[in-house]
Parts: structure tokens; sequence; C-alpha cells
């Protein structure tokens, strides 16, 4: 259904002699396996891909298959920016909007080239040739899966596509468990794992492979974790200090706000990351049921995602941040107090 002028995109693919593959600032599982699943997939399908990301991605991902292969802008502007240039054909992965891609932005938007995006973020804007998108998909991982389904040409899945597209499914559903995890999710699983996707390997590589210093980082980040019983919200802050502390690497916070979701009752998450480099305060949120932080960030802190997680930032102090935090939850008290 969503796939439904892959026979006119066929036609544009095979013609295609310069494929880049791009994806979202500050990658995660779904965007880095999504990006390789795809790359590693045209390449047996004889076409020439690369994958360009904007800035380096989390630790526990430097083992994906191909990923050695991966350029980011942020290290060789010139050479990614001439790329971009001479592409005939640029996917878009798992975002739904230039500004999500960082400093590529500008370079994707004077681009000639032919877009494609494969996406499960809501509310895309309209910049694609061919617009794959499906918020109700578990993940892009997952959307690639069908896509190369689509184009029947399943039997191009070997090992190493399997456990790309795995560990995006897996890392973008929080293990299987969120409700984007569809009984078909778990058939492309099962089909994955028949084409040689390790699961216990791949769980143990992301999820075990935990730095001393993360944990300590970890104890800190728990022991500034508030409850607001009244909104049946939580949040956790980290200041910049702290993260120097503990020698913060990119990924070492990931999956932190879902501790604070996992108080009981809690409806509401978030997480306020200080970066003084960017001179902004990250910050993630998370929700349970109907309840929306896609709608909360985009009205009050420039972003957005998806129902039950999305992102956003601040530009004031972390403290201001996390005080206007609070003082738009009675606008949500309601809601929040609905999910209970
Ligand atoms: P996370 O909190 O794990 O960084 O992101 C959760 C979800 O929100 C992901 O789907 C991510 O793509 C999206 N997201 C994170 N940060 C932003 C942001 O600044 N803007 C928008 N539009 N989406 C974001
Ligand atoms: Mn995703």
């Amino acid at each position: 259904m969503i796939f439904n002028k892959i026979e006119d995109f066929k036609h544009v693919l095979k013609a295609s002699k310069q494929i880049i593959i791009t994806t979202h600032k500050n990658p995660d599982g779904d965007a880095i396996g999504s990006s390789l699943a795809l790359h590693l997939f045209l390449q047996n399908m004889g076409l020439n891909s690369k994958v360009i990301v904007p800035n380096d991605y989390p630790e526990f991902l430097k083992w994906l298959p191909g990923q050695a292969s991966i350029l980011k802008f942020e290290d060789d502007k010139e050479t990614c920016a001439n790329y971009i240039k001479e592409a005939d054909l640029i996917f878009a992965l798992d975002y739904n909007a230039f500004h999500r891609t960082g400093d590529l932005e500008p370079f994707l938007e004077n681009s000639s080239a032919k877009k494609v995006m494969i996406d499960h973020h809501q509310q895309p804007d309209d910049f694609a040739k061919f617009t794959f998108s499906n918020p109700e998909m578990s993940s892009t991982c997952e959307m690639i899966y069908h896509f190369i389904s689509s184009l029947n040409e399943l039997k191009l899945i070997n090992k190493e596509i399997a456990t790309c597209i795995y560990v995006g499914i897996m890392t973008d559903t929080g293990s299987f468990r969120y409700r984007s995890t569809t009984a078909t999710t778990h058939h492309v699983i099962a089909e994955l794992i028949n084409k040689g996707a390790d699961n216990t390997k791949i769980h143990n590589s992301v999820f075990d492979a935990n730095s001393f210093n993360r944990l300590q980082l970890l104890g800190t980040a728990l022991t500034n974790l508030k409850i607001l019983p009244e909104y049946n919200a939580a949040y956790i802050s980290l200041s910049q200090n702290e993260l120097n502390e503990f020698d913060y690497k990119k990924g070492d916070t990931e999956g932190f706000v879902n501790y604070a979701l996992s108080i009981n009752k809690c409806v509401l998450a978030a997480i306020f990351i200080e970066d003084e480099k960017n001179k902004i305060i990250k910050i993630s949120l998370r929700s349970k049921g109907d309840f929306s932080v896609n709608e909360l960030s985009r009205k009050h802190f420039e972003g957005g995602g998806h129902n039950n997680a999305a992102g956003g930032k601040s530009n004031d102090s972390l403290e201001k941040t996390i005080e206007r935090f609070i003082s738009i939850l009675p606008e949500y008290k309601t809601a929040l107090q609905n999910e209970v």
C-alpha cells in the first residue's frame, strides 16, 4: 500500500548512477541500520551508493556490517558536498524534513537529484519525488524490509542486511515492546533470523556494551530524577559538568529517559541534557498511551517525533528549561491524569 508508486520508482532506481543515502543528525540504531541495509541491498542489486550522515553516531553501533564505509559530513564537508552535488538520486531515511539533517540541510535543498523519502515520522514535508511515509510503522528499518519485498527482491537480503534491519527494528521498538510493534513486525524479525541475523549476538552488541563511565553517569542521572506526581510526570537532568565528569561519549545517555517512564503511573517522562558546545538543552520526551509528546514537543520545544517518543531543544539554561517544562504541565494535567 505505502509503496504504491513502486513500479515508477523501480525505473528511476535502475537508471540512477550516483545514489546517496542520507539520514538525520545524531543518527540512532534505526537511522544507521536502515542506511546500511539499503546501501548493502543496492550493492547486491549492482547499484552504486554511498551513505552520508551529518555527524557521528554511538559506539554501540560501530560494529554494524558496512559501517566503516559511512561518510560523516562533519569530518569531510567538501567531499560529502561534492558527492551530494553529483548525485542523481538521494534517499532520505528516518527523517521527514531537511532541517533534521543539521548542516546537510542546504546541500540537500540545493541538490537537483530526485529525492526518495522512506520514513515513519508524522507530518512529512513534501520535498521528495517519491514519499514512502507511514507513521504506523515500527521503524524505518521495517519499512526497508517491506520496500525490498515490494521490489520482489527479498532473495537479495543476506546475513549482513538482515543484521542491519534487525538492529533498527530492535532499537526503535524498545526491543519489540512499544505499541508500534505488530504481528507483522514479528514476522519480519522471524524472516531476518531465517536470513542469518543472530538475535542474541545483536542484543549483546548493542545493549551489553556499557563502559564503566556510562553506568556511573546513569547513577548520576537516577540521583537527579524528580517526580511530579500531580502530573504523572517525571524528569531527569544532566549538566555539562556531570557529563564531563564521566567522560561523556555520544550515545551514553541513550535510554536513560526510560528509567523515568518506568516509574509506577508515570505517563510523561523527560530528560534535559546540557550541550555547551551547541549552546542548547537537548530534550528527549517519552509517554504512555495516547498522550502525544510529538505535539508537546512541536508546540513548546522546537521538535517532534512520534506519539510516544519525541525530541526537541531549548535555548534557555538548564534550570530555565526545566522551569518552563513544569510551567506548561497544567495545560496537560487532564490529559495526563486520563491515561492512568
Ligand atoms: P530521541 O529522544 O531518542 O532523541 O528521539 C526520539 C524521536 O524523536 C526520534 O524518532 C527522533 O527522530 C525524534 N527527534 C529527536 N530529536 C528531534 C528534534 O529535535 N526534532 C524533531 N522533529 N524530531 C526529533
Ligand atoms: Mn526511526
